[in-house]
């Protein structure tokens, strides 16, 4: 098939969460199964400076954006076998500090920036020579390629035009505007309706991905059903039920090429589940990197995070309170939300010799964290699949997990199943339910031939992206009357 993405983030040009290692992976693995692939994703800073191969394309884009006129360029770049991105070259827009915001606070033209971002995206796939036929968005950012691609074809002769699908990474995140920002389509008002862009008398751009794609898609099962529910719909739960026939849960994959713990460039020891000395020699130096005692009885417990309240870190706060009282030592990468990162800051100063705290945006330490720890802590109020679970498992980092979205559909816990547990999995929202696992985190490790038998089930546990890219490929199939 002939398949174009758009998404605003992408391993490695960019990332600020799980959304960029999604975009990358499902490029590369239809790529791989032979598909053609093309992605369209912003030029960020820096980007042209970090990959000198970016090729400029003979292509200009000068679009309407409201009342003005919006010029931009477009570079290529041909990473792996038959995909081609298309970076979106609009300097006042995409050359900044950061991708969505400053300080926590959202760069005031988002609506602007990304409204303009999916007219290039309908607008390339309605002019490459290679005539894509699914235009796969992600997330609000592309919400209103699929409006755009409906319209043209519709209204303005492009009776060819692909199939749309989009996908939904997180709820939460849902591009609401002034009503106003809806002239920056330059799109008839006719769309602008309770059941179509508008959401309480504002315009959302993640909504209309969701009135108006062909197919939708979430990133777990588990996530699928709770979107259409009040407690997890964030007040778009009854649009999705309205779409319910076409909105189907696929679980994300692992790039095992990138995340696994014998060909690793981030990793000096490597290992697997039949010779896990490796794995305790990371640990020792992950204890010297952090500047931790170098103790290898005691339990690690690490977390790499994102500072939201969406992963649950007031229940970690709570429960480590609690825990650091016993022999424990933990590890947290994250960047956020200002007063958590003062939180974990605080923590630091009264526990120095049991916690490291890197405020930060890492990837090498992210892996070093993976390979280094023995347990590693999700308590999230809700999870849409949730990666460094996944990630984890394959690092033998047994997952402490709530039972929520992708974390529920991923982790094994031994009431679930006596002979292949794979984590830990606790249910109430409370830092004495986490405290509860932690506590069982303890006593598991204090019983080296259970915990080494969790950590072979773990490592053995397989989302290979070949499955997760199959199962894509069916549903723009039948998105595409193919
Ligand atoms: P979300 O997309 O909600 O943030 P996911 O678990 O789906 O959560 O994906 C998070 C991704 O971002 C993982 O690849 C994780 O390793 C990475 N990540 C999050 N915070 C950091 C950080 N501070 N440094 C490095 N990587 C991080």
């Amino acid at each position: 098939m002939r398949i174009l993405l758009a998404s605003s983030e992408v391993h490695p040009y960019s990332k600020t969460g799980g959304l960029a290692d999604m975009a990358a992976a499902l490029a590369k693995f239809l790529g791989r199964a032979g598909h053609r692939v093309g992605v369209v994703t912003p030029l960020y800073r820096g980007v042209a400076e970090r990959f000198a191969s970016l090729q400029h394309f003979d292509w200009h884009l000068d679009l309407p954006l409201g009342a003005q006129r919006v010029r931009a360029e477009v570079f290529t770049l041909e990473p792996s076998e038959n995909v081609t991105f298309y970076f979106i070259k609009q300097p006042p827009f995409y050359d900044r500090p950061c991708l969505y915001n400053e300080r926590d606070l959202d760069y005031p033209d988002n609506p602007a920036r990304f409204i303009y971002f999916a007219k290039c995206v309908a607008n390339l796939a309605r002019y490459l020579p290679w005539k894509p036929q699914i235009l796969h968005g992600h997330d609000w950012q592309a919400g209103v390629v699929p409006l755009l691609v409906l319209h043209q074809k519709t209204h303005e002769g492009w009776w060819d035009a692909p199939r749309t699908c989009h996908t939904i990474h997180n709820l939460a995140y849902q591009g609401n505007c002034p009503l106003g920002d809806y002239t920056l389509t330059n799109l008839p008002p006719t769309y602008l309706h309770a059941h179509g862009a508008e959401f309480y008398g504002r315009f959302s751009l993640l909504k209309t991905g969701i009135a108006f794609a062909d197919v939708l898609t979430t990133v777990s099962p588990r996530y699928a059903i709770e979107i259409t529910t009040p407690r997890h719909g964030c007040g778009l739960d009854g649009a999705l039920r309205a779409r319910r026939q076409s909105l189907v849960g696929v679980l994300n994959g692992v790039d095992y090429d990138e995340w696994n713990t014998e060909h690793n460039r981030y990793l000096k020891h490597p290992y697997s589940a039949r010779n896990l000395q490796g794995k305790a020699a990371e640990k020792a130096s992950l204890q010297q990197e952090l500047r931790l005692p170098p103790r290898p009885d005691v339990p690690l417990f690490a977390a790499i995070t994102r500072l939201a309240h969406q992963k649950g870190i007031d229940l970690l706060l709570g429960a480590l309170m609690e825990m650091l009282a016993s022999d424990i030592q933990f590890v947290l990468l994250g960047t956020g939300q200002p007063s958590l990162e003062h939180a974990f800051r605080h923590l630091a100063s009264r526990y120095p010799h049991k916690t490291a705290i890197r405020i930060a945006f890492d990837q090498g330490l992210s892996h070093r964290i993976e390979a280094g720890a023995d347990f590693f802590l999700m308590p999230s109020a809700f999870e849409p699949c949730g990666l460094n679970q996944m990630y984890s498992l394959r690092y033998g980092t047994l997952p402490i997990v709530r039972t929520t979205g992708g974390l529920d559909d991923t982790v094994v816990d031994i009431s679930e199943d006596r002979k292949h547990p794979t984590g830990i999995k606790f249910t109430e929202y409370s830092a004495r339910a986490l405290a509860k696992a932690v506590r069982k985190a303890i006593a598991l490790y204090e019983c080296p031939g259970l915990f080494q038998r969790y950590r072979r089930n773990a490592m053995k546990a397989d989302f290979s992206w070949q499955r997760t890219a199959q199962r894509y490929v069916e549903i723009y199939e039948r998105g595409a009357g193919v």
